[in-house]
């Protein structure tokens, strides 16, 4: 802990001797940056990113709009829950993918900034719940050709740092991708569904037999690639699968957290399913 506050020091005593060469602002809110711990981000932005509060179903993890929805049921599933089961048994979607958190994931996905994986990965496990218990994390992995354009596969990164900290090994080649999806973000929920099915195979469906899968992403949107991986995971005979994202979208008019719905200043998109 020591070290890694000297080195985050460090970090910012560098960066503020380039500052001079390439300055460099804030991305939230244009500071200048100084000796903040994380690139790109002050200090003061960075510290607005807050958990959910909601109480949020006990499947999908999907905030009600009413606190009371678990009061005297707490493992209240929503309705999509209810009627089409998923098939991974419990998600986790830590944070609202908002400013400055959703800055920071398209930053670090879409402009290369991949010194973002690691403070975005110490946000995640400081949020992870305590009840995980799994054997194996599995990225959901992105088609070769995508990967090749992105050059890195951002959930990997975050699974790598998760693994160091849960002690788990990754299998980040067992579960692949074989059918490029078209862009998801113009896709009606029919359209995104079909372009999905089949789109992943297991390469050695027995390292994985009966073993409890986490399954990492970045950011959850409709559930429909994870709920994806997990059927094709069950399929050839894995455990029970889990889904643990970062982030998730939320509809701001539902969110009754004022917190929230003023931070969401932009359109939420749906880019990153
Ligand atoms: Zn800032
Ligand atoms: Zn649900």
């Amino acid at each position: 802990m020591v070290r890694e506050d000297t080195q985050n020091r460090l970090i910012g005593w560098c960066r503020q001797a380039l500052r001079f060469v390439l300055p460099v602002e804030c991305i939230a809110c244009g500071q200048a940056l100084s000796t903040d711990p994380v690139p790109f981000f002050c200090r003061a932005c960075w510290q607005t990113i807050r958990q959910f509060q909601e109480p949020a179903c006990a499947r999908c993890d999907q905030p009600f709009v009413s606190p009371a929805a678990t009061a005297f049921t707490p493992n209240h599933q929503c309705q999509h829950c209810q009627e089409r089961p998923p098939d991974f048994q419990q998600a986790w979607t830590l944070f609202p993918y908002l400013p400055p958190l959703r800055d920071a994931i398209c930053s670090f996905k879409y402009r290369g900034k991949h010194t973002m994986a690691k403070p975005l990965a110490r946000l995640m496990i400081s949020a992870l719940p305590s009840e995980i218990d799994i054997d194996v994390i599995i990225p959901v992995p992105l088609h070769p050709t995508r990967l090749r354009a992105r050059e890195f596969n951002q959930s990997l990164l975050l699974a790598d740092q998760l693994s160091r900290h849960l002690s788990r090994p990754v299998s980040a080649t067992n579960l692949v991708r074989t059918v490029a999806t078209d862009p998801q973000t113009t896709l009606s929920r029919q359209e995104r569904l079909r372009n999905l099915r089949k789109a992943f195979e297991i390469r050695k469906p027995q390292d994985l037999a009966e073993k409890r899968i986490l399954l990492v992403d970045d950011v959850y949107t409709t559930g429909a690639t994870l709920n994806e991986c997990a059927k094709t995971l069950r399929k050839s005979g894995a455990g029970p699968v889990f889904a643990l994202t970062l982030a998730r979208t939320v509809d701001t008019a539902l969110v009754p957290d004022r917190f929230f719905a003023e931070q969401a200043q932009q359109p939420l998109t749906t880019i990153g399913i």
